[in-house]
């Protein structure tokens, strides 16, 4: 197996560390906010990624973090007057809410930053006691980046370069600092912040730490894969890399994976120009599971624009996948389940192989699964010339259960959902109403959650509660 990896620059081949099994860590989403569909692409990518090495037979510990302190969910905590954590724990709820809808699996853990504080304060107690950070006059610690020799080998950036392009930080009260490419490590607190003690000043860590602690005390000092999108290759990956590897003494990762970006009719998405969609708006519209394949049809490592006339055509072909598979169900539910397969259609059955063998050559190359795809609909074409009421129930079967194996792999869920009644949603909707009288919040919200599991999205309006099918 190849996976291009922005360390060497090359595509290499897969070893995993220890036999059998893979250690990896994505990089997740700051939580002040509903997750936007940029934030899905790596989610979507490196789900699936576990998934074929699952399929392959690895145990795969998959880490991925919740960053809950930073200054965007300080922000959004006192425009609504309430605690950090309110805005951190409901946008972490609602995040798991959409991965789920995406059928992504959730991590073998989850961990959040501000219950690793411990961790982050050990590690960087180490970092000053081996000389690769200082505390400045303020209480401030911060890394040394020049001690860190091999600093930039992951962006391939020169540090002579980067100073030239970090002089403004010097500018910009950061003037403690003994050279401006130093990074943060530990800050002092400010009014109104969340903060804990330390042995330099009461305070929060800097965004970095937090990965280099939660991967080791979650994976080990070395792991297999680390990943996320390209915009943190440098500076998030890179310090994670000073951090770990002056701690530790190891390689942090042997791979680094990243995504490239996810554009809005051809431009950058982004809050500001507020050109982006969260995955709830989408999921509104569109079947979660057309958001998927829509990810899954570009290769990871290349851009991919959003529009509505790629969703329309993603929708298109997801159901020529999903339509084989009804047919098959059809034709199934009408036939002899003990019926076993013709010595013809055994003959037929055997060339399947090919089409699995290009999906697998796909993944393998790299992780293409625009490639992984084709061959998925080159099987749906093989199915659907080859299937027909005369077939043997074993014969269309087999044929269906490789096709939903394919699409297991890619995380593509093709079952066909039975559709709630409208009476039903409607009393669970009355049930809600009833438990928000009572003020048992939890309660409906738990019916919230169940009726988007069922594809059922509330909206509370003035007029009342509306609903719509996903
Ligand atoms: P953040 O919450 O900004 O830290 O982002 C969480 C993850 O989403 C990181 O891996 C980012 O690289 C990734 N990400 C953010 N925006 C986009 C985008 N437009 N396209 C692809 N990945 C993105
Ligand atoms: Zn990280």
């Amino acid at each position: 197996m190849k996976i291009y990896n922005t360390l060497t620059k090359r595509k290499d081949d897969f070893k995993p560390i220890e036999e059998g099994k893979v250690r990896m860590y994505v990089c997740g989403p700051t939580v002040y906010n509903l997750i936007h569909i940029g934030n899905a692409r790596p989610m979507i990518v490196f789900d699936t990624v576990r998934r074929y090495f699952e399929y392959k037979g690895y145990k795969v510990n998959y880490v991925s973090n919740f960053t809950d302190v930073d200054d965007k969910i300080i922000k959004a905590a006192n425009e609504e007057g309430v605690d950090a954590k309110v805005i951190s724990e409901r946008y972490i709820e609602e995040c798991k809410k959409d991965m789920k809808a995406m059928n992504v699996k959730p991590a073998t853990t989850h961990p959040k930053a501000t219950e690793e504080i411990d961790g982050m304060i050990a590690m960087i107690q180490t970092l000053i006691d081996k000389g690769y950070a200082y505390v400045a006059k303020d209480g401030t610690v911060y890394y040394k980046t020049r001690s860190f020799k091999e600093y930039g080998k992951l962006s391939h950036k020169n540090l002579d370069d980067l100073q030239g392009g970090m002089r403004s930080l010097l500018v910009s009260g950061e003037d403690q600092k003994d050279d401006p490419l130093d990074f943060v490590l530990w800050k002092p607190k400010k009014e109104g912040e969340p903060y804990w003690v330390s042995p330099w000043c009461d305070g929060r860590p800097g965004w970095h730490i937090e990965c280099s602690v939660m991967s080791k005390k979650y994976l080990g000092e070395e792991i297999d894969i680390h990943a996320g999108g390209e915009d943190l290759v440098f500076p998030h990956h890179e310090n994670e890399i000073a951090q770990s590897e002056a701690a530790n003494g190891k390689q942090f990762s042997k791979y680094w994976m990243h995504n490239a970006f996810l554009n809005i009719d051809n431009k950058k998405m982004s809050k500001s120009l507020g050109n982006f969609f969260t995955v709830r708006d989408i999921i509104e519209k569109y079947d979660p599971m057309v958001l998927r394949f829509f990810m899954l049809q570009a290769h990871y490592r290349s851009q991919l624009n959003f529009s509505a006339d790629l969703m329309e055509a993603a929708k298109n072909s997801l159901e020529r996948i999903i339509t084989c598979h009804k047919k098959n169900l059809d034709l199934l539910a009408s036939k002899d389940s003990a019926a076993s397969m013709t010595d013809a259609e055994t003959a037929t059955f055997a060339k399947v192989d090919e089409y699995v063998k290009k999906f697998e050559d796909a993944m393998e190359d790299d992780f293409n699964t625009a490639d992984a795809i084709s061959a998925v609909f080159e099987l749906v074409k093989f199915i659907n010339s080859n299937v027909s009421t005369d077939s043997s129930y074993a014969f269309v079967k087999a044929l269906d259960d490789k096709l939903l194996t394919l699409t297991d792999v890619l995380g593509l869920d093709i079952e066909v959902k039975e559709e709630a009644l409208d009476a039903d949603i409607e009393a669970l909707i009355q049930e809600r109403t009833d438990a928000k009288k009572a003020k048992d919040f939890a309660k409906a919200d738990a019916i919230r959650a169940k009726l988007l599991d069922m594809g059922i999205v509330l909206e509370d309006t003035r007029e009342g509660v509306k609903w719509k099918r996903v």
